[in-house]
């Protein structure tokens, strides 16, 4: 059993058929970010907090928190997102948060501080159905928004994003301040949807998540001839349709030989009329899978048959880039606790991917994240017949809320990564975070271990894509997680991996910064026994040293 109160499930279900009844409807939920019915619902927010005795406030992002303090910090967050989709569900990302404010009610209505601060967060603007930008508030948080990259964003009526959010009071240069918030946090959790089918399926009423699955979005633009279509022999076409159409299968059989999955969402031919072979075909392709390299081996294979495609149907082809995303794992103790949560409360022991990206995935880029999915009604969602029964949403409230009272009485601390030579430190691109490769000391034909030290200096070490993970015994009167990565490197003496130093933002030619042992290196410096050097010197000084990093 876990400690702490229990979520009263009935009344969090209440709270969320008000919401309904307040901003949704027949015609689905009308909550799209920065409108009148997104206010309407942040206005309800407000009132059953302010029953509690809390009051919201928003971040520099426009996401909206609310704090109940506890006997330490930093805080366990909880929340998830307000805005719906236009005539979406009920359910989406409000149940994470009416879930979040039962857990505060719970805790302040049991008349006990927490054993730490718990805040709820309302992310803002998830969905990016409006400007076509998801995410907004959480990778503000994150650190992942770039304002000068969604300045010019428009909507369907010519509104621009930058003059709709300063009418929501948010000025967009200074949303990334938000990201000042995570030093706070000890830990995210966020309760959702499925949003698929395989719960149901299933008949499980509740299941853990493992992370969320990388993206890899590409256009493919087929040209052949087109010709007239009664007076070209089926021998003598060059026909891009039928190249488009042949590719699309090739991608589908990509994604089902790699366990990932594999969309071909838009297809559109030139000329487009009954009476000619069509001469251009346009494809978008989106492709998903939880492991980076599977992810990275279907883009290949995707790339490749686009080519001998186009070679068979004697067609030229070209292919662009739109959009990525890495695949982002959850925090694997937070993964565990999840299960555990979800064993006790719903009886069910299963730990799914999600296919669709969350506000969850962008705080784990920075915090211990992860996320608990209840079932969906045939697997629909970002529609009116959204739903879940509600015995299944009662069970994964329960699960939530034992969730978030274990890792309130136990967070996710700071780990060890025992007998890891260190032989190459790298700056993740896009990321504020630095990769250290490396292999046990004893062991050097070892495969390598990757440890990823995060921008707020939590560390995990991979290994094929698995998690090995040993977490760090906190010391007496630690009372935040710790704040370092440890090595031991050869001889045993631990090196402390320090905090990484964010680039200043604006900058377009920033160094990249990483600190060891207490000293900041630049892109190209070594450290040598604690002394730092450049690397071109490394090669001669490291032959009688006991340790050297390069940083490259
Ligand atoms: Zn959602």
């Amino acid at each position: 059993m876990s400690g702490g109160p229990v979520v009263n499930s009935g009344r969090a279900i209440a709270d969320l058929r008000e919401l309904d009844r307040r901003t949704g409807g027949t015609d689905g939920a009308q909550r799209l970010c920065w409108g009148d019915g997104w206010r309407e619902a942040r206005a309800l927010l407000g009132e059953l907090l302010g029953e509690i005795g809390l009051t919201a406030e928003p971040d520099p992002a426009g996401n909206l928190w609310a704090s109940l303090e506890g006997e330490q910090e930093p805080a366990l967050a909880l929340g998830s997102h307000l805005d719906s989709v236009p005539e979406g569900g009920w359910l989406d990302g409000a149940l994470g948060v009416m879930a979040a404010l039962g857990v505060l009610r719970a805790w302040s209505e049991a008349g006990v501080p927490p054993p730490r601060t718990l805040m709820l967060v309302d992310w803002a603007d998830e969905e990016g159905a409006r400007f076509g930008r998801s995410l907004f508030g959480s990778s503000a948080f994150s650190g992942a928004l770039d304002p000068a990259e969604v300045r010019g964003l428009r909507d369907r009526e010519g509104g621009m994003l930058v003059d709709v959010l300063a009418q929501n009071g948010v000025d967009l240069d200074r949303a990334p301040e938000a990201a000042s918030r995570q030093e706070r946090l000890a830990a995210y959790l966020e309760l959702h949807i499925e949003q698929g089918p395989v719960l149901e399926a299933e008949g499980l009423r509740a299941a853990a998540v493992s992370g969320c699955a990388g993206v890899e979005r590409h256009r493919f633009h087929f040209s052949g001839q087109a010709s007239h279509a009664g007076t070209t022999p089926m021998d003598r076409r060059r026909d891009a349709g039928l190249a488009a159409a042949e590719y699309a299968l090739r991608v589908e059989e990509i994604g089902r030989r790699h366990g990932g999955v594999a969309t071909t969402g838009a297809l559109a031919l030139r000329p487009g009329i009954p009476t000619a072979v069509a001469g251009e075909a346009e494809l978008l392709i989106d492709l998903r899978h939880p492991q980076a390299e599977e992810l990275a081996s279907m883009l290949a294979e995707a790339l490749a048959a686009a080519e001998a495609v186009a070679a068979k149907r004697g067609c030229e082809h070209a292919s662009e880039p739109v959009w990525r995303i890495e695949p982002i794992p959850f925090d694997s103790r937070l993964i565990a606790a999840a299960r555990e949560a979800c064993r006790e409360a719903a009886g069910s022991d299963r730990v799914l991917t999600s296919g669709a990206l969350h506000d969850a995935a962008e705080v784990a880029r920075v915090l211990p994240a992860a996320m608990v999915f209840c079932p969906s009604t045939s697997g629909i969602s970002h529609a009116k017949q959204e739903d879940t029964p509600e015995p299944d949403l009662a069970t994964g409230i329960e699960a939530f809320g034992l969730l978030a009272n274990r890792v309130l009485s136990d967070p996710p601390t700071g780990m060890r990564a025992h007998g890891l030579h260190a032989e190459r430190v790298e700056q993740l691109h896009e990321r504020r975070e630095v990769r250290v490769l490396g292999r046990p000391p004893n062991d050097r034909a070892a495969a390598p271990l990757e440890l990823e030290v995060r921008a707020r200096g939590h560390a995990q070490v991979r290994e094929q894509g698995e998690q090995v993970l040993d977490p760090h015994q906190p010391q007496p009167g630690e009372d935040r997680p710790a704040p370092r990565g440890q090595l031991l490197e050869r001889g045993a003496k631990p090196v402390q991996l320090g905090r990484v130093k964010p680039q200043p933002r604006g900058v377009a030619a920033a160094v990249p910064l990483i600190q060891l042992h207490g000293t900041v290196l630049k892109h190209g410096e070594a450290l040598v026994d604690g002394r730092r050097t450049t690397e071109d010197a490394v090669a001669d000084e490291d032959a009688g040293s006991t340790s050297a990093f390069v940083f490259r």
